[in-house]
């Protein structure tokens, strides 16, 4: 898709002409937030099918399968010294696996982790099992809620299809812990770019594996109807309560993140920006998706639109969900016109 290489959402302007987007927001303890925008870091170079040693417990493997929607590829984690974990072996490509395979010589490999179904993650688990007898572990197969999203809007940016074929030796939930030799993966549920996130904690080394949950270079896509705003915020809530407890975020795609905690609390003040953003163009009245796009994104490239329309749709279906926002039920929600409750 020949789109630059920006993931979508909203690395569009928080920035843009609307008043509101001008205020800063506060943390708890007052001081500013900075923008998202000034976080970002999209200088990211990998050795590609190498494993890098990145931290004492922690080796990354990048596929080569760079795109505007996985940044410089899908970086695999492998946990452990001898005995490993693998997290995320991405996609099920020709060359991939037996790449991770050649790197994982010589080592055993006890289990496989999956942060969600989404095809830049999870396919080559099946094989990666079959050659390493390890049970592929994850929150669940693909959600079925996924086939049905959104609109055209939607087949805009088909970024990331799901996994079908997915299945799980092991199912992994909120507060379980993977334990291996010298290593410790305890799962946070993190529904919201997708309903069967998880992230991975490892408490050696104060790391979180956050998958595409938060990312260092980019916002993440929240597609409706199975991406869902509501559980977005949540997660990232939920993230931000760890507190220090996190001294570094492993995406699967891009950079770490090392100031964990004051990102996700960035990335939260934008979403909320863009939710008053929304508010203030239903303020003047009823507006359509497109209209509020072509008012909001500004400073953004017209080949960006119909990705800031899915997000502006996923923030709608949040503020109707809370009860702000109504539209009118016979039509599509992204074809719908919505007003203020
Ligand atoms: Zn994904």
């Amino acid at each position: 898709m020949a789109v630059p290489n920006q993931k979508a959402d909203d690395r569009m302007p928080a920035r843009d002409d609307h008043p509101s987007s001008s205020t800063p927001a506060s943390t708890q303890q007052g001081e500013p937030q900075p923008q998202l925008e000034e976080l970002l870091d999209t200088h990211h170079d990998p050795a590609y099918g190498e494993a890098v040693q990145v931290a004492p417990l922690v080796q990354r493997v990048t596929a080569t399968n760079p795109s505007p929607f996985t940044f410089a590829g899908t970086g695999t984690n492998i946990v452990g010294g001898r005995r490993v974990a693998v997290i995320d072996p991405r996609p099920d490509a020709a060359g991939h696996t037996e790449a991770l395979l050649r790197t994982l010589e010589g080592r055993t490999v006890t289990h496989i982790c999956i942060t969600h179904t989404h095809s830049d993650h999870s396919p080559a688990s099946r094989a990666l099992a079959e050659a390493t007898g390890a049970p592929v572990l994850g929150f669940g197969p693909h959600p079925a809620a996924d086939a049905g999203r959104h609109g055209a809007a939607a087949k805009a940016v088909q970024e990331e299809p799901g996994d079908w074929d997915f299945v799980p030796d092991g199912v992994l939930g909120h507060g379980d812990v993977v334990a291996g030799d010298g290593w410790t993966l305890e799962c946070l549920y993190t529904p919201g770019h997708i309903s069967n996130h998880l992230c991975f904690a490892l408490p050696e080394e104060q790391a979180l594996f956050t998958g595409d949950h938060v990312m260092g270079w980019s916002s993440t896509i929240v597609p409706p109807p199975d991406g869902n705003l509501g559980d977005y915020l949540r997660s990232l809530e939920l993230l931000i309560a760890r507190g220090d407890r996190d001294g570094v975020y492993w995406p699967t795609h891009g950079p770490p993140i090392t100031a964990p905690n004051r990102f996700a609390r960035a990335l939260l003040a934008h979403r909320h920006r863009r939710t008053d953003q929304i508010l203030a163009c239903l303020g003047d009245g009823p507006a359509t998706i497109p209209a509020m796009v072509a008012r909001m994104y500004t400073t953004t490239p017209k080949v960006l639109h119909p990705a800031a329309a899915l997000s502006v749709l996923a923030h709608l279906i949040h503020l109707s969900e809370e009860g702000t926002v109504t539209w009118d039920p016979a039509a599509d929600m992204p074809a719908a016109t919505y007003a203020l409750a």
